[in-house]
């Protein structure tokens, strides 16, 4: 028997991953020290477990240990990478591009930015999410100084073209910000390789806990200026003070080491299960949609289920934890902007649903979201007068009227 509630909203967050969590354990009180204390012991083993953390978060990105900065979440990154560049190189220019389907945590960073007199350009995405390179290319002006682009999107999974993006920020001198949040532990991530000056991790995206994560900040070959956005006792070289978070920042870098090892063999395995979870779907079901790219998270799928609200959905479905691209489910009150900016016709937004497929998901937990899923959206559809109306239609169009009345 499957245990429910089943968890399928793993873009939302993780469980912290058992392993994650013994290892943070002791930091909480038999080695409780403060990493900024360099006068006994208890700092130093504190400061020596930063240290191996810090490692083991900038090998997974291919960077070194001195560019990562601890933050409290890819939040918390991307308002450190977007205002502290945009203050430290305003003498440059007050240019910064980024797309419409951003997180808020850019997009509010952008907006913020535009009321101190900076100019954004949010670049458009076709009906999958993708970008326009060429377009990029033509928004980038003598006065751009930043390029804030994110690795993959936390609702229709499409991942960007990073190394391509990252190639023509190169070519025009631009730095280049990626919100990695839902890519870092999932797909390779490679600064070097993809040309990134700042990149945003979330621990809690990755099996690690809330509260903590990194900004990658570049200090080799092209070194970026951050002007900082906390100030205080000048941690972390001065980019962000206050005391470090000791048994999470241990915590987010086992969750890498762990990602390191595992994470090829742990997308195809949800790969497997979200193709299982989408043919499941579209076997029993009519008129389903898939929302973004075929080039998307291994865990992502997002689908819109036409002639129903998948507000009623999840309140049908109790039993599996989701989450859906229509007004009232989230802290904001808004349709998905990343749904609006696909051009996707409103109702097919309000029956957006997004299955979250994570590391300790099994396959008789999709088997059973295919069959509940399936069940109330046949269900629902019975209550719906568009559904009968639509289908009656079809059944005409092909000539077989009769059968269906
Ligand atoms: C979750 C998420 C964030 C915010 O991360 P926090 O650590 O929760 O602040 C930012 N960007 C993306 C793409 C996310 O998925």
């Amino acid at each position: 028997m499957v245990k429910v509630p089943v968890y399928l909203d793993n873009h939302s967050t993780t469980p912290v991953d058992r392993r994650v969590l013994n290892a943070m354990l002791p930091y909480f009180n038999e080695k409780f020290g403060n990493a900024a204390s360099r006068n006994h012991a208890f700092g130093w083993e504190a400061e020596a477990a930063v240290d191996q953390a810090r490692e083991e978060i900038a090998r997974l990105i291919h960077a070194s240990a001195r560019e990562i900065i601890f933050t409290s979440g890819a939040t918390e990154s991307n308002n450190l990478a977007l205002k502290g560049a945009a203050e430290a190189y305003k003498d440059r220019g007050n240019h910064i591009v980024t797309c419409a389907t951003e997180h808020r945590a850019v997009l509010d960073s952008c907006k913020a930015l535009e009321r101190r007199g900076f100019t954004v350009t949010y670049l458009p995405v076709d009906r999958v999410g993708r970008l326009d390179l060429d377009r990029l290319r033509g928004a980038l002006t003598e006065k751009t100084i930043l390029l804030s682009l994110m690795a993959a999107n936390n609702e229709i999974g499409t991942i960007h073209p990073l190394k391509e993006i990252g190639r023509i920020a190169q070519e025009r001198k631009v730095l280049f910000h990626s919100d990695a949040a839902q890519a870092v532990g999932k797909i390779p991530i490679d600064v070097e390789d993809a040309g990134i000056d700042l990149l945003s991790i979330s621990a809690h995206k990755m099996y690690g806990p809330k509260g903590v994560g990194a900004l990658y900040v570049r200090s080799k070959g092209r070194k970026v200026n951050l002007k900082p956005i906390i100030d205080g006792g000048g941690h972390e070289r001065g980019l962000r003070s206050g005391t470090l978070n000791v048994p999470a920042i241990v915590g987010f870098g086992k969750a890498c080491a762990l990602a390191r090892a595992e994470m090829a063999e742990e997308a195809d395995r949800l790969i497997a299960l979200r193709d299982r979870l989408k043919e499941g779907l579209l076997r029993r079901l009519d008129a389903v949609y898939v929302n973004g790219a075929a080039e998307r998270l291994p865990g992502n799928m997002n689908l819109s289920f036409a002639y129903i609200e998948g507000e009623s959905l999840m309140m049908a479905l109790k039993d599996v934890a989701l989450s859906t691209g229509s007004a009232c489910t989230s802290a904001s009150l808004e349709p998905s902007h990343v749904l609006r900016a696909l051009g996707m016709e409103e109702n097919l937004i309000h029956a957006s649903i997004r299955f979250g497929i994570g590391r300790f998901n099994t396959e008789e937990e999709i088997d059973y979201t295919i069959g509940r899923v399936a069940d109330e959206v046949m269900r629902l559809r019975k209550l719906s007068p568009l559904y009968e109306a639509a289908r009656r239609e079809s059944a005409k169009r092909a000539g077989n009227a009769e059968r269906v009345s």
